[in-house]
């Protein structure tokens, strides 16, 4: 029975790549009917951020990615929020203690840096707490059973290391790398309990994991030099045999391909990388995110979904149940995939053509009312009908076309000394007379009458349609301007055409 868990630290909003990690988990999950799972990681109290939960779960409840198991949803294997199990990881440390994996350490931070100086002074690249170093320290290594009982016995402050192996391979099999091997001797004997008590993430982790018995670890490419010492807490543990398979997910890049996808790109070049906005509690912070920014949720899961795999044919446009059906974790690529917010942009075009008239025109009035503009639902639709096509975002049918709502306040003036000619002004004038005349707004008739007037005198249609569209708009390009005259209607049309021509 597969059981997976997107495991975040609610130490700010999520980034993008967080949100693929989610998704992978989800869609692994699914495809193979197993259980996806959200752990909320809140063990480091100095950098846990208010607020920081609800937007993780309210981002990916937007993006359809709803945990079976959580702390809003409960489960079998709860609590899923590490604050709430704390009293429970103690209790290993103490264990592997015991077994002689693990011990306790009471450098203070002078000792550490000491140590640290006098490793960077013999030129030692890389300076660690570790077996060759931790001979010199203040530990259970160098003190006697009874001075380290009191030591702890006096109040000592202390933490718990693992002991690890300094002349043994530690080899794992990852999923989407193959087999990975690290040797002992460059491994940190990294802290598991820290001073006050608490459990690290890697103690935390692997506890949680075996208790909530996850199958598989899908996680970002971040975590992998932390995976060995993760192999050696479940062997220590005695949970070798329970141990979960890793996938870790490549990494995003940014658009250029040159280097990590962070969150300063977004800021730059003012692409959203989050699901959702997101203001800090000290409100310094302010992140803008694809829901605000127009993105459809199906879309914007389409479009991750292939961050980093594909579906191995020409399929690029997939509904989530499609997904789940074509997802393989076996076509994750290694390499980073290239963060590209144009390809967020298609998919979120070929997503809403799709949309009913009538559920792009619920939204559409709602955006419309943020504006203080009142647009009845239908009229709303009808918009949806000419315009869907022409936008990326249903905002657009607004910003793009302020003229279905208002007078044009001017005429683009290169275009005015381009294609304005009396000829047109002309038959513009017998047009407004004539549609005034026979009061229909059916476009195709419409259409009719301006073709008769221009084939009487003779002058051809591209020399007259951009003045039409001109007078009623002020601006050149926009959608069919038969429709446009159909939505406005006959009086307004003709007095915006009069008003130009006069
Ligand atoms: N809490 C870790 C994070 O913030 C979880 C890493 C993991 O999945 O093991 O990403």
């Amino acid at each position: 029975n597969v059981r997976v868990r997107f495991a975040p630290s609610p130490t700010g909003p999520l980034h993008i790549g967080g949100v693929r990690t989610a998704l992978y988990n989800y869609l692994f999950a699914k495809k193979n009917n197993g259980t996806f799972i959200l752990r909320i990681e809140d063990t480091d109290q100095n950098r846990y951020v208010e607020g920081a939960e609800d937007y993780i779960i309210q981002a990916l409840e937007w993006a359809g990615l709803t945990p079976d198991e959580g702390p809003v949803q409960g489960g079998d294997y709860g609590p899923y929020r590490q604050s709430e199990r704390k009293d429970l990881y103690k209790k290993y440390a103490d264990q592997l203690v015991n077994d002689g994996k693990a011990y306790y350490a009471f450098d203070t931070p002078e000792d550490l840096e000491e140590m640290r100086a006098r490793l960077r002074e013999a030129k030692v690249a890389n300076q660690q707490y570790n077996a060759l170093t931790r001979t010199k320290m203040s530990n259970s290594f160098t003190l006697s059973p009874e001075e380290v009982q009191n030591r702890i016995e006096n109040g000592d402050p202390y933490v718990v290391r693992l002991n690890v192996p300094a002349k043994e391979e530690i080899r794992f099999k990852d999923l989407i790398r193959g087999y990975v091997k690290v040797h002992g001797g460059t491994l940190e004997d990294k802290i598991l309990l820290k001073s006050d008590g608490m459990p690290t993430y890697h103690l935390a982790n692997i506890v949680d994991d075996h208790l909530m018995k996850i199958t598989h670890v899908i996680r970002g490419e971040e975590w992998l030099p932390s995976t060995p010492i993760h192999v050696l807490l479940y062997r220590y543990l005695g949970w070798e045999d329970s141990m979960p398979e890793f996938a870790h997910l490549p990494l995003l890049l940014k658009p250029s391909g040159n280097g990590k996808l962070s969150k300063r790109d977004a800021d730059k070049q003012g692409f959203p990388i989050f699901p959702l906005n997101w203001t800090d509690p000290e409100k310094k912070e302010i992140s803008y995110g694809y829901k605000e920014s127009g993105y459809l949720p199906d879309s914007f899961i389409n479009f991750l979904s292939l961050l980093g795999w594909n579906p191995g044919n020409d399929e690029d446009i997939f509904s989530k149940e499609r997904l789940i059906e074509l997802f393989d974790i076996n076509r994750i690529q290694k390499a980073g995939a290239k963060f590209d917010i144009e390809k967020a942009k298609w998919f979120n075009q070929q997503y809403l053509k799709e949309r009913s008239d009538a559920e792009i025109g619920k939204e559409l009035k709602i955006y419309l009312e943020s504006h203080n503009i009142d647009c009845e639902e239908e009229k709303c639709a009808k918009i949806a009908s000419f315009m869907k096509e022409r936008v990326t975002f249903i905002a657009e049918m607004y910003t793009e076309s302020k003229y279905l709502f208002e007078k044009p306040t001017e005429y683009d003036e290169k275009l005015v000394r381009k294609k304005w000619n009396n000829e047109a002004a002309e038959i513009i004038m017998d047009f407004a007379e004539k549609i005034k005349e026979e009061n229909t707004e059916d476009p195709a008739k419409l259409k009719h009458t301006l073709m008769t007037i221009v084939d009487e005198r003779n002058i051809g249609l591209g020399k007259v349609m951009p003045c039409i569209r001109l007078a009623l708009t002020g601006q050149g390009g926009g959608p069919d301007l038969m429709d446009i005259i159909a939505f406005l209607g006959i009086k307004e049309s003709t007095d915006r055409m009069i008003t130009a021509v006069e």
